[in-house]
């Protein structure tokens, strides 16, 4: 063995002692709620195509077409000579799906977090997050250099807190470099610092929802930004499926709205709406944007496709079966938390707890041919393990039906459904 190896294969062996080791499985068919995986069939309860879209003819034959025009890759990021049709059109159908003034697509929902967060803070800056925000914020947090704070899940006391101390810094800040208004020391300061709370509309691991109308009241008498990542939520919430902003009628007051083009859409991508300058800032500063080769033609047009399918009556009609699945999947099991103030969420959590009994607990389910992987550290917090359970629109209520079935089998107890 070489020393690399030898080194990598000790961690990969902790990883594997503390059931934390994960690998790929191979699966053979498109993504629906009848999957193979290495041949075998299985009910698949995993996947956040919770529309169905992504085996969907008309996202298909969208991608098909851009194939046939524009190829099959994009061959140059999109500020060199990859910027094509397919790509504006994108932009243009989620500014007008969003119903703001401008859209910015990226290769992934990763991508828009990381882009946009670096260009817009720097190390004079705050940045406030959710404790369970998606990796993607977190590692933009860290990335982009501006002071890191977190606030307890959902804990507006707490952010109320730290936006209070982020505001006594920007004061002192101000006060400090800036004695007058005329003289050197205004050319020090090219800008005031900035706050900016980055949390999730949906919880992508918890399927609970931000209280989003009290955070807006709080980054409003704080003077901080907000960024709310809706990658759960876009095709789900609100009158025009826009997500649970619009739900709540607060879309207007969220600065930096994202989403991701992968999930409820069906295809692959994500992106950043908001102001027109917004978007030109990031085409002139969101490194990931720019340092990278455009998405492939097809990816962007199947996207297109999946928000002009949203929004029509097809796109009501799905959301409603899936809140009738989520209806029916918790009014036979005992062992999710009434929520009843919530909104219906197709991410059930099971928590488990223990990584290794998580693990256990999937491979019982998989033997009744129902798949539901065990979520584990890091995605969610030492001793947090859990199954994360989804539905889509795609399930049929005699699928739930055998679910349920299964779910009874394990004989978790009722505390298991529970993720506090
Ligand atoms: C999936 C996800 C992302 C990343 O989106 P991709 O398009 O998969 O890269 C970002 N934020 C949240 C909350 C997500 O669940």
């Amino acid at each position: 063995m070489k020393p690399i190896d030898e080194e990598l294969s000790w961690d990969l062996t902790r990883l594997s002692e503390n059931g934390l080791y994960r690998e790929l499985r191979r699966v053979d068919s498109a993504q629906t709620p009848h999957i193979q995986i290495h041949g075998e069939p299985f009910l698949n309860f995993s996947s956040n195509d919770y529309l169905g879209l992504a085996n969907d003819p008309l996202l298909k034959v969208a991608a098909m077409k851009a194939v046939e025009k524009y190829g099959a890759g994009a061959g140059a990021s999109r500020l060199i000579s990859g910027s094509l049709a397919p790509h504006h059109e994108l932009d243009e159908t989620i500014a007008a799906f969003k119903g703001v003034e401008a859209a910015l697509s990226f290769s992934t929902g990763y991508a828009a977090a990381l882009g946009t967060i670096c260009a817009l803070l720097d190390k004079r800056d705050v940045i406030v997050i959710d404790r369970l925000v998606h990796a993607s914020i977190v590692d933009a947090a860290r990335l982009c250099g501006a002071k890191l704070r977190v606030f307890g899940h959902n804990d507006m006391n707490d952010l109320e807190d730290i936006l209070g101390w982020a505001d006594r810094r920007r004061t002192e800040f101000l006060s400090s470099v800036c004695p007058s208004s005329s003289g050197p020391g205004v050319q020090v300061i090219r800008r005031r610092p900035r706050v900016l709370i980055v949390t999730e509309s949906l919880f992508s691991m918890d399927g609970d929802f931000a209280p989003l109308c009290d955070l807006i009241a709080l980054k409003e008498k704080f003077g901080a930004w907000l960024m709310l990542d809706e990658a759960h939520a876009t095709g789900l919430y609100g009158a025009h499926r826009r997500g649970v902003a619009e739900g709540l009628g607060v879309a207007s007051q969220v600065e930096i709205q994202m989403g991701t083009l992968g999930k409820a859409l069906g295809a692959s991508g994500g992106f950043i709406a908001g102001s027109r300058t917004l978007i030109d800032y990031l085409v002139n500063s969101a490194r990931t944007f720019i340092f990278s080769t455009a998405p492939a033609p097809a990816a962007a047009a199947a996207a297109t496709a999946g928000i002009h399918l949203i929004q029509s009556q097809e796109g009501e009609i799905r959301r409603e079966r899936l809140f009738d699945l989520i209806a029916q999947l918790k009014s036979g099991w005992a062992g999710f938390e009434p929520k009843p103030s919530e909104l219906p969420s197709p991410i059930l959590p099971l928590l488990i707890g223990d990584e290794t009994e998580a693990v256990q607990a999937a491979g019982a389910l998989r033997a009744q041919g129902i798949f539901i992987p065990a979520i584990r550290y890091p995605t969610v917090a030492r001793g947090k393990a859990r199954l994360r359970l989804t539905l889509t629109a795609a399930h049929t209520p005699s699928g739930v039906a055998r679910l349920l079935v299964a779910l009874n089998n394990l004989k978790l107890l009722p505390e298991h459904g529970k993720t506090d």
